[in-house]
């Protein structure tokens, strides 16, 4: 008993942690409600014949160190071009270079590059470390500050007028055409309550594209395999189907967990990759936690924003020109994004959804035909009146028009469809708000204050009992950090 330590959740957080673990000699069991592994990057069939690479589809910000830590081997392939509309009628083609746009945009592009490659190792170091702790050695904060010192005076000063401005600002410090600049903008609202005119989102947009690497070939689904055969060959054990009723406290340490069936599991640490409310006041309850960790888990700030849209497709999309089209991204200005979250604001569908969808053929489709992963930003948690049948088709029509408008003739593709809102998310995913990242990443929602001051780093002030999915230091994403973090934090105690 002295050495297990349970992990609530096999998403890809839960195996990294207790692949990392099992490694260093723990007795791990992951214990898992679905009967699935991987959470939201397992792979999953929505029709008959095609598959998803998992609700996500992007498997770029897998972090190196997780790699390198566990020995994973994954084939590699470069992020694809996307394609926007250029507000003509047309398609740009972002890739290294911007095709179809003017000369000051094609070269905002060169200088945008630049800056993420100059800071990028920055930002990897913050992302790689335990959060600063500003209640603690002041050796983390003075690493921090030297390395952005030493991105020499021009560069240092650039990221700090950077990071806290709106991204809608930053792009027009760089770009020329709004169409240009809402494209690259897009990703910077992944997962916050905000519009591009909010002040911070240029933050969101920098850490995302200095995490992008190469993505992994087979997607989110090809991480999961990777790390099931790396947690089993370190010993770990994986249970599907096990919901996790209770996190069992005496005193103030841990002793394990009862399941839903009743069967009660000892262990001197418990790792919980849910959210800190589904943890704290979920599954620990507010007899056995401390007033304060209850107060602050009960105000962790949820609201999903985006809906899910996986299609069956007769034949893969391509451009005017017969070009494949891999990604695309919605919206010909940034004005048009700022109002789409308007109405999400306000609980209400918006006209014009933003919406990012990859392409994928191969393995989750038949010979010939094709699948479209479409994330569909702005569809809030809360709409007025619930989301209703009416309410989704209002959703899914809308999403629809928005896409056909770039790729002409797409609905006529359509043979199957699956529509997911954050309400299913939450219901089917087991993510509290049917948050992508399972809490907002709000400037006061990162770092030491991911999910609260007393948790910043993984450890809670209940003995043994940790937190390391995405609600933690450093946030959502298909990156394994939090898992990581949380593995080396019981580690160290
Ligand atoms: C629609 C959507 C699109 C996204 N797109 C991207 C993207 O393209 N790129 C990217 O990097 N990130 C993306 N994300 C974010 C990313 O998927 C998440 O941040 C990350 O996958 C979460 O991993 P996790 O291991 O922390 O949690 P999860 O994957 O949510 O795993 C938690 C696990 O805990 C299980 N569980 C819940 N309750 C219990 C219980 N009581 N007992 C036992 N088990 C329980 C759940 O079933 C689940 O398997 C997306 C998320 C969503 C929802």
């Amino acid at each position: 008993m002295s050495q297990r330590v349970i992990i609530v959740g096999a998403g890809h957080n839960g195996l990294v942690a207790g692949a990392l673990l099992a490694a260093a000699g723990r007795q791990v069991e992951i214990i898992e409600a679905r009967d699935v592994v991987g959470g939201l990057a397992a792979r999953e069939t929505f029709a008959e014949g095609f598959s998803t690479v998992g609700l996500l589809h992007d498997a770029s910000r897998l972090r190196p160190s997780v790699v390198k830590e566990l020995g994973l081997s994954l084939e590699r392939r470069p992020r694809p071009t996307v394609c926007a509309p250029d507000g003509a009628g047309g398609l740009l083609r972002i890739g290294d270079t911007l095709e179809g746009a003017t000369p000051t945009d094609a070269s905002g592009l060169v200088a945008f590059r630049r800056f993420v490659n100059e800071v990028r190792g920055v930002i990897e170091q913050l992302m790689d470390s335990p959060a600063i702790d500003p209640r603690g050695s002041l050796w983390s904060l003075f690493r921090t500050g030297w390395a952005v010192r030493r991105l020499g005076a021009d560069r240092m000063i650039h990221l700090l007028q950077v990071a806290p401005k709106a991204v809608s600002d930053w792009m027009r410090d760089e770009f020329a055409s709004e169409p240009v600049m809402a494209a690259i903008a897009q990703p910077a609202l992944d997962g916050l309550f905000t519009g591009p005119w909010s002040s911070h989102t240029a933050t969101n947009l920098l850490v995302r594209e200095c995490l992008s690497n190469d993505e992994v070939v087979g997607g989110p689904a090809a991480v999961v395999d990777a790390l099931i055969a790396a947690a089993k060959a370190k010993g770990a054990t994986i249970r599907l189907g096990e919901r996790v009723a209770t996190i069992n406290v005496e005193g103030d340490r841990v002793t394990g967990v009862t399941l839903a069936s009743g069967e009660e599991r000892k262990a001197s640490a418990v790792v919980s990759t849910l959210s800190p409310r589904q943890t704290i006041v979920g599954l620990v309850g507010h007899v056995a936690a401390p007033h304060k960790l209850v107060a602050a888990s009960r105000t962790w700030r949820v609201r999903g924003t985006t809906a899910k849209l996986d299609l069956a497709l007769s034949t893969a999309p391509s451009t005017s020109a017969g070009a494949p089209v891999e990604e695309l991204r919605s919206g010909t200005s940034l004005a048009e994004l700022e109002k789409a979250f308007d109405a999400a604001k306000h609980r209400r569908v918006p006209d014009r959804p933003a919406v990012i969808a990859r392409f994928f053929t191969g393995q989750s489709a038949p010979q010939g035909k094709a699948t479209g992963s479409v994330l569909i930003h702005a569809a809030p948690y809360t709409i007025d009146g619930g989301w209703t049948d009416d309410a989704r088709e209002t959703l899914l029509a809308r999403t629809l028009a928005v896409l056909n408008e770039s790729l002409p003739g797409l609905s006529d593709t359509i043979e199957a469809h699956r529509l997911l809102v954050p309400t299913d998310i939450e219901s089917q995913y087991g993510v509290d708000g049917g948050h992508i990242h399972h809490g907002e990443h709000a400037p006061d929602q990162l770092l030491f204050m991911r999910p609260s001051i007393d948790c910043g780093h993984h450890a809670t002030p209940i003995e043994g009992l940790y937190l390391g999915g995405s609600s933690t230091h450093p946030g959502g994403g298909l990156t394994g950090g939090p898992g990581r973090l949380a593995a080396h934090a019981v580690l160290k105690r």
